[in-house]
């Protein structure tokens, strides 16, 4: 479906990544301003430059979502820039390293933790004060499936997404008195991209009961465990934030929508 987002704006975290990037291309083809927030400032420069087709408002902001000054800034300039921003992706995350529960490193799972809990929760009280202001907004958490299902060989990455489950139907219950709607996207096997391709890599590389020793039977492995056998696109993964966003889903919040082809 295509929705109508012209005059509206919004906010993507890790912009700069395949996810991201899919989902500012689908906003901006349907008429929203996009404000790019990402660590990766050359990566997120050519999608904001992908996206000068689509004559719509764009900005950038060259963001550590785990710092709350940062967040606080880029948040400013977001709205100095784009009048006021109707919709949030809050979707910067970091996969972590891939190692079974008794090896897995503390620092890794710090980091995991710091990005993809705490640097959501940032995002996600920035945007919530702001719409507060403006008088409401969406606001979409990227989770996963990895945060409904826990993942072997993954566990500071399936705390960090069961977390922001919690995180989000915490604050649609939070959010609703102000006409804020808070909904989770948890996709599953998403490809091809980055976090795809070291995914199958990292897993091969485990050395665990659940998967092979070669990443390109891992790939099999686990299209096999899809009841409809495919990755699903980065194209579906926008369409779900787009439904999430849009009017189509004005009665929906605390919702954690599943993208995993079954
Ligand atoms: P990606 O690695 O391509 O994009 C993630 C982006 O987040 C990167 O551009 C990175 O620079 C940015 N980022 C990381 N830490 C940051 C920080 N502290 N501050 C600001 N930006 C930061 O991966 P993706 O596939 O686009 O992932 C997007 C989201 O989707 C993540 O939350 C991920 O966990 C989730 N997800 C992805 C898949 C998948 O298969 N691709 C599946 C389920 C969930």
């Amino acid at each position: 479906a295509t929705y109508d987002f012209a005059g509206k704006t919004i906010l993507i975290t890790g912009g700069a990544g395949d996810i991201g990037k899919a989902t500012a291309h689908r906003f901006a083809a349907n008429g929203a301003g996009v404000a790019l927030w990402d660590l990766n400032e050359t990566k997120m420069v050519d999608v904001a430059r992908e996206l000068a087709e689509y004559n719509v408002p764009v900005a950038t902001f060259g963001c550590d979502v785990t710092t709350s000054e940062d967040v606080a800034k880029a948040f400013a300039g977001a709205v100095e820039q784009l009048g006021r921003i109707d919709y949030v992706f809050n979707n910067a995350g970091y996969q972590g390293l891939f190692a079974k529960t008794d090896e897995y490193p503390e620092d890794d799972f710090q980091k995991v933790i710091d990005i993809n809990v705490v640097g959501v929760f940032h995002v996600l009280k920035a945007a919530a004060q702001h719409m507060r202001e403006s008088g409401g907004g969406a606001i979409v958490n990227t989770a996963s499936y990895a945060g409904v299902v826990g993942p072997p060989n993954m566990v500071a990455y399936a705390a960090s997404k069961f977390a922001v489950v919690g995180m989000t139907q915490t604050a649609a219950k939070d959010l609703a008195p102000y006409g804020i709607r808070v909904n989770a996207l948890s996709p599953a096997l998403i490809g091809p991209g980055m976090m795809w391709t070291r995914q199958t890599e990292l897993q091969a590389s485990v050395g665990s009961q659940y998967f092979d020793s070669n990443p390109k039977v891992v790939e099999q492995q686990m299209i096999d465990s899809v009841p409809m056998r495919r990755l699903g696109s980065l194209e579906e993964v926008a369409n779900g934030v787009a439904f999430l966003m849009s009017e189509e889903a004005s009665y929906i919040t605390g919702f954690n929508l599943e993208i995993t082809g079954g």
